[in-house]
């Protein structure tokens, strides 16, 4: 459509309405020359009956007189009118012949052939027309007559077209032409990002509306409706990306967290145990983690069913939770039955204070489940981070000195580090434990 080119719908109304003129006045035209002529035809007779008749009393006496210059005279005046081309009289006895104007061609008839008869007083005597009294039109007399009235016709019928013209003009730029090609502007300058802007068109005031008018108002309501359309959109977008936030923040935390125990998993550990380990080394803070496992957990497995241990384990989290209060302390599942408490900004005294309040709660607090009431212990083994210690030696410490309280009878708390050790208590007898550092869950 764009590449078309362009033509306006005046001129295209202007070009349609000079052609229907032209056919118009064609026929207007044809028919008007064939009427004019035949009732040119028709008034040239009867003017020449008329004066044929005042003519043939003098011709008649003229004849009879044998005067031909008063016959001559008498062709002579009635070649002389305008409307008459030839006129030819034809004296019977003499033969003689009196004639005026062009003589037609030879098989063109003459309009008006009459007998000049013998005057009134001598008719008896001279029974036979003294003579012919014959007149042809002027042909070119009769054109001229048809065209003159043509042309006025033409010129009437040309003025008319060229003043409808100019008004379809004048009208279809002021009302049509220039406001469409303002909306046609607008339009194309609309953007879905200004759909604000009004559509003003340069008309005069009005107590009326018309077609334009009517496409404006139709702008004003798409614009409108377009623009509820978008906020519609935006609020939608708006909404599925609120969703899709609270989705994939939900997926996330699901990926970094423990199925059975809601505590961190150990993804999630190393991700954050990693951060904490970097921060602490480079602000040269302090940092303690302490490694918890549930002592001869395998037996209650044994005696009680994998879903009994489950139970035991959801409820041992939760305990440790609620002893942790800070929000800055965090626990982790470090895999089966083994627990990892990290301690920001804490020595490894504060986490000794903790390890042992949580032994206590294991200890003293028995775990109910279905009629069955458990009594569960842990050990711990604590470290502190030293400083440029990577995260997996410490880690490492920490699990040895898990397995330092498991050797020593379990239910206590060790630290890795010598200078420490006299803060550690043993109150049970050791058993045998097998402890080792291992990176992956168990
Ligand atoms: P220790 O005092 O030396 O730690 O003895 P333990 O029995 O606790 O340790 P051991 O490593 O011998 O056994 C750990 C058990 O924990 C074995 C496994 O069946 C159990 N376990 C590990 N993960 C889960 C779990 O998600 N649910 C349940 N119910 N048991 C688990
Ligand atoms: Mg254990
Ligand atoms: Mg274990």
């Amino acid at each position: 459509m764009f590449h078309k080119r362009f033509r306006s719908i005046a001129t295209h109304l202007v070009s349609r309405i000079v052609l229907l003129a032209l056919i118009g006045m064609s026929l207007f035209v044809s028919l008007l020359a064939a009427w004019e002529y035949e009732s040119g035809k028709r008034s040239f007779k009867a003017d020449m009956e008329r004066h044929a008749d005042s003519s043939l009393l003098l011709l008649s006496s003229a004849l009879w007189d044998i005067d031909p210059a008063m016959v001559g005279k008498q062709v002579k005046w009635l070649g002389a009118l305008p409307q008459v081309g030839y006129v030819r009289v034809r004296a019977t006895t003499t033969g003689e012949l009196f004639e005026a104007g062009i003589p037609p061609a030879a098989d063109r008839p003459a309009v008006l052939k009459v007998d000049i008869p013998a005057p009134q007083a001598v008719k008896a005597a001279a029974s036979i027309p003294l003579g012919t009294l014959e007149i042809w039109e002027s042909r070119r007399y009769y054109f001229e007559q048809i065209r003159n009235s043509i042309l006025g016709v033409v010129l009437g019928y040309g003025l008319f077209t060229v003043m409808v013209c100019a008004v379809v003009m004048v009208v279809m730029r002021r009302q049509l032409q220039a406001p469409l090609r303002q909306i046609a502007g607008f339009a194309s300058d609309l953007k879905p990002n200004g759909l604000q802007q009004v559509l003003v068109l340069d008309r005069p005031q009005r107590d009326y509306v018309d077609e334009i008018d009517l496409v404006a108002r139709g702008f004003v309501q798409l614009q409108s409706d377009l623009q509820g359309h978008i906020a519609h959109l935006d609020r939608l977008v708006a909404e599925r990306t609120a969703q899709l936030e609270q989705v994939v923040e939900e997926v996330k935390s699901l990926s970094l967290t423990d199925a059975l125990t809601g505590c961190w998993n150990r993804r999630a550990l190393d991700e954050r145990l990693n951060v904490e380990v970097k921060r602490c080394l480079r602000y040269a803070r302090t940092l303690s983690v302490v490694f918890m496992d549930l002592d001869h957990f395998k037996r209650i497995n044994d005696e009680y069913g994998h879903a009994t241990g489950d139970a035991v384990l959801k409820e041992l989290a939760l305990r440790c939770q609620r002893e942790l209060k800070t929000q800055v302390d965090w626990l982790a599942r470090y895999g089966g039955e083994e627990f990892l408490i990290v301690l920001p900004e804490s020595e490894a005294a504060q986490a000794h204070q903790l390890a042992l309040r949580l032994g206590s709660v294991i200890r003293n607090q028995s775990i109910d489940i279905d009629n069955l009431s458990l009594h569960v212990t842990a050990s711990f083994g604590i470290a502190q981070l030293q400083e440029g210690e990577a995260m997996d030696s410490f880690l490492h410490r920490a699990d040895a000195a898990l397995y330092e309280a498991k050797a020593a009878g379990r239910d206590c708390v060790r630290f890795s580090g010598a200078h420490l050790r006299r803060q550690e208590k043993a109150p049970h007898k050791p058993e045998s434990g097998r402890r080792r550092f291992r990176k992956g869950p168990q």
